[in-house]
Formats: structure tokens, sequence, C-alpha cells
């Protein structure tokens, strides 16, 4: 591991859309949820711009092209325009350009994203097995991807061609429940043929790597609600990041996460780049936040004092992060996370 591991939420000083020129936004569980904003959201991100920040938008959904995303976050009140937005569908293209002759016809199983993304790096979608591609790609095609395009990638893959998937996120929320993500699809072609799809998305290289290029970012600042690709992706490109808790992860994921997974800064929702971060201090045998001690027992993770959960929360990671050192926190969380009522 070359980057040192994290056993706190750093502070700073200065507010971090000051701090940071650009903000690397996730989108679900972050910006909108189904189809909404977010609470605090809109108002957030358009200080946020106003004071100079740029605000650029990563998603590891290859379905829609960045045209129809910046159309969705303008309709939002978030007003956006597509080179604000990166796909992994751009992402992988990139990655399928480097490896193949420029003009080459690529096999889709997906969407309009994809198909777009891969014209516009000079390659040649085609829809069947028998249209001569020399390389397949993957990305979630939504729920109307028809069950044979899974037969065409299979008969390609296993004829030894090249095979790439957008991002391998095994589930997508939609407005009625969890339905199965590109990662589910590609574990389909997977077993049917043996074979190891090259990936893209968030948290891997690739999807980091196109997002500093199509930014010019110097100073980036990730922001996300998944430990495991937004805050792994800023881990794996080595910049900061910001957790906020309005998506996929609560206090106890956070509290059990090990060193890839724990963000720079924590926060409850957009207002927190608008903001400072406080310190976390040593003190006694544990770590102090505004009002609130946190201490590793021999079982449970312990708090006292009160203030604003938030503060509690980062206490209680640093605490918790501090016991697991590079492992996983084991301590029980549940009885200090209910006193903050997260
Ligand atoms: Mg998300």
């Amino acid at each position: 591991m070359s980057r040192s591991v994290r056993t706190r939420p750093a502070g700073s000083g200065q507010a971090l859309n000051e701090a940071y020129d650009t903000a690397l936004l996730d989108l679900d569980g972050v910006v909108y949820a189904g189809g909404d904003a977010i609470l605090h959201a809109v108002e957030s991100l358009a200080t946020a711009r106003d004071g100079g920040m740029r605000l650029a938008y990563v998603t590891n959904n290859a379905l829609r092209t960045p045209d129809a995303v910046a159309a969705h976050l303008t309709e939002l009140g978030i007003p956006a325009e597509a080179g604000d937005v990166i796909t992994s569908a751009q992402a992988v293209a990139r990655l399928i350009s480097e490896q193949v002759p420029a003009g080459s016809r690529v096999l889709v199983v997906g969407g309009e994203g994809l198909r777009v993304a891969l014209r516009e790096r000079g390659l040649v979608p085609v829809e069947s097995a028998d249209d001569d591609p020399v390389a397949v790609v993957q990305g979630y095609g939504g729920p109307e991807l028809p069950w044979g395009r899974f037969a065409e990638a299979s008969y390609a893959v296993a004829r030894g061609l090249p095979w790439f998937a957008s991002n391998t996120d095994l589930t997508i929320p939609s407005g009625r429940g969890i339905a199965p993500g590109n990662g589910a699809a590609v574990e389909v072609v997977r077993i049917a043929t043996g074979a190891e799809p090259q990936v893209a998305g968030k948290p891997l290289p690739p999807m980091h790597r196109e997002t500093i290029l199509r930014t010019g970012a110097a100073r980036p600042l990730v922001v996300g609600d998944r430990l495991d690709t937004d805050i792994e992706g800023a881990f794996n490109g080595e910049v900061d990041s910001l957790l906020v808790l309005t998506g996929v992860t609560d206090g106890a994921l956070l509290l059990a996460a090990p060193p890839r997974h724990r963000p720079t800064y924590v926060d409850g929702d957009l207002r927190g780049m608008l903001t400072g971060q406080p310190e976390v201090v040593p003190s006694g045998d544990g770590f102090r936040c505004g009002g609130w001690t946190a201490t590793a027992g021999t079982a449970e993770l312990e708090l006292d004092g009160d203030g604003g959960a938030l503060d509690g929360l980062r206490a209680l990671c640093a605490a918790a992060w501090t016991a697991a050192g590079e492992g996983v926190c084991e301590l029980d969380g549940g009885k200090a996370l209910a006193r903050l009522g997260l």
C-alpha cells in the first residue's frame, strides 16, 4: 500500500470548495435519488459553482449519454453540460481504443451511452458475433435488454476476443427496489465462458484517469456515497474524498471501513462542501471532535459528551479506525450510533 493508513477523518480550516479546484461528484445517492434531487444538493452545488469550483459528475452508469445526464441535471435545477459528465462508457471506450486498431468493430451489449462513447473513440459498434467484431464490451443495458444479447457476447468471448466491462456494480437502485446491475450481467457471460473482462469503472484506475483527463483537475475532491466505488476510487487515484450520508453508506458501514474505504472527510450532505471540517484530536484514551469523545472499549465503541451528531461520528471513526489499524474494526458501535441518531 503506497498511501499511509488513515486512522481518522481529516480537518480543514478552509471551506472544501475553496481548498479544492474541482468536485468529482457521484450522482446516485449524492446529487439525486431515483428521479429527484437530494435535499440541499441544488443550492449547495450552485454556491460551490458561484464560488469558482469546477463541478464534474462521474457515474458508473453507462446506459445514458452525457447529454442525457446533463439534461436530467439541468431539469433538476443543476445547470450542466455534456462536458461536465464523465461516464464509465467513456472510460471503457478509451481503454478499448488503446488495445485495438482505429475503426475496429466492437460488439456491444448495452445502451446508447456505450455506442456513442465508442464512436467518439473512432470505433464501430456492432450487434452480432457474426459482424466480425475484434472486441466485446458490456455496459448496463436497462430492463429492456434482450437475453439474446448475452448469447452474442458469449459466442464472441468464447472465440477468444478481448472482453471489456464498463463497470461491475452488481446492483442498481430503482424507484421500486434493487435491480440487477451491469456486474450481474457480466456474471452471466462469465459463467457461460469462464473468461475474465477488463473493467473500467469506479473504483478502478481507468475511470479516475478518464475523469482527470476530461476535467483537467489539479486538486480534485471526490464526493460520493459508496465506500467500495467512490471512496476506494479516490484512494486508488491518491486524491482526497468526501463521504456524504445521503446514499447507501450508514454509520456502521463507515466505522467498519478497511483503509482503502476510509474517506478523507465525512459530512451529512452536500452542504459539507461549503464549510471547513472540524479537527478530530487525541484526548485521553480516545478521540475528541466538537463536544464528543469516543474510545475503543473491550467489546464496543464508547461515546461521551454531547453536540452535533456528525462530530460524534467523526470521533467514533477515529476510535474505530485506530483500533482496526490496517484491518476492519470489529467493536460494536451500535449503542454509540443510536445515541447520535445515526
Ligand atoms: Mg452513488
